[in-house]
């Protein structure tokens, strides 16, 4: 079964069943693709229903991972773990140590890192028992909170779809309209104010509605009109799925660009709104600021490279609008292309000069200078 679940969701390298009876461990680990660099993504720690839907899950993430790490130009391939259980109640020091163990059979081949149902605290039981592991705490030499990155990310990306769709990367009057003002949310609303763009803002949360309000001077929606403003640019910074068949006639933005992930509920949506002349920035490539800001914490961790590194962004997203153009496809189709194309150019060259990608590492910084 499991094999059969393996070919129909990809062709990753390796798959790892982890299981300690003794802290009640089970979890998966998938490898999607190693041929930029070592597989890093989280651990998400969820209450599957059963093994076959949480390995559905990390077959899936992890590939997610290998596009997007490929996509921003980092040297990293694509992983994922998932620890099936109760993040609420189930959560043990034992657990995570003994999960850190089996990370550390790796030898750097997985490099781990917080997700859904995971935190800070959870990555120091990880890192005493394995160096493979980012988002550890700042005192340990780590990043901490990715959001403010990643939201800086996300206002690069929307400056390149500004400048592609109303031909000018300045957001001076430019309306925006933010759904969602959590972590991510909230920190690209205060760049965009910086910015001088016209803020519309939604979230089922009134106090941090009011808030915006007062301090961006933002204009309020309510949280079932927001996907249908009138603006310039909508992001999206709370749900996925948010570009749906109940949506997407609606629409009266020009373009989409936004820190959630999977904004199109279907691939289907992404040629739907080409066919209807929006603009949509790949989710994947304008939310990676998270993920070079973890990258960076391998070389030694600095906020400002790692802040500098979110730059990137803007040209990433120029790119995929480049390649769409280039051979008349969707902008979800050509960030897709964009990563295989990289991993099939650098990967090979990889392999061909350095041959390094199949053998172990020892410390983090060799896995940066591979
Ligand atoms: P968060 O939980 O801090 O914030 C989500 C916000 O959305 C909350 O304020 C919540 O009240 C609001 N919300 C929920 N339902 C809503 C609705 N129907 N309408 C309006 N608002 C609603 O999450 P976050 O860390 O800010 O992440 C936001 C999105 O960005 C998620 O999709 C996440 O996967 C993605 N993302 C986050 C990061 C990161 O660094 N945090 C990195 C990459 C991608």
């Amino acid at each position: 079964m499991a094999f059969e679940l393996l070919s129909k969701h990809g062709d990753h390298e390796q798959v790892i069943y982890c299981h300690d009876k003794s802290v009640g461990l089970k979890a998966i680990i998938a490898i999607h693709n190693t041929a930029l660099g070592p597989a890093l993504g989280g651990t998400r720690m969820w209450n599957y229903k059963n093994e076959e839907e949480a390995l559905i899950d990390v077959l899936r993430l992890s590939k997610g991972m290998t596009y997007k790490a490929s996509a921003a130009g980092l040297n990293l391939g694509g992983g994922k773990a998932v620890i099936i259980g109760d993040s609420k109640t189930q959560k043990t020091e034992g657990l995570f140590r003994a999960f850190g163990q089996f990370v550390n059979t790796l030898n750097g081949k997985y490099i781990t890192a917080e997700d859904v149902g995971t935190g800070e605290k959870d990555m120091e039981y990880i890192f005493m028992e394995t160096q493979w592991v980012t988002g550890i705490p700042k005192d340990f030499g780590g990043s901490g909170d990715p959001s403010p990155y990643t939201a800086h990310g996300v206002l690069m990306g929307i400056k390149a779809t500004a400048k592609e769709k109303l031909g000018t990367d300045s957001l001076k009057g430019v309306r925006i309209a933010v759904q969602g003002l959590g972590n991510v949310g909230t920190n690209l609303v205060k760049y965009l104010y910086e910015e001088g763009a016209k803020i519309i803002v939604a979230d089922i949360d009134q106090v941090k509605v009011k808030h915006h309000r007062e301090v961006y001077k933002a204009e309020v929606a309510t949280p079932e009109d927001i996907v249908f403003t009138d603006c310039e640019i909508f992001a999206p910074c709370a749900l996925g799925a948010v570009i749906n068949d109940n949506t997407i006639q609606k629409l009266r933005c020009k373009a989409i660009a936004g820190g959630a992930n999977n904004i199109l509920a279907e691939a289907r949506h992404g040629d739907h709104l080409r066919e209807l002349g929006i603009l949509y920035a790949p989710d994947y490539v304008v939310n990676a600021g998270g993920l070079m800001n973890v990258f960076v914490e391998l070389e030694g961790y600095s906020p400002d490279r790692a802040f500098e590194k979110t730059r990137k962004v803007y040209d990433n997203v120029t790119k995929v609008f480049e390649i769409a153009k280039r051979d008349n496809i969707g902008t979800h189709t050509a960030a897709d292309r964009m990563a295989e194309e990289r991993i099939k150019t650098i990967g090979a060259l990889k392999q061909r000069h350095q041959g390094k990608s199949s053998r172990a590492f020892t410390t983090l910084k060799e896995v940066y200078n591979r």
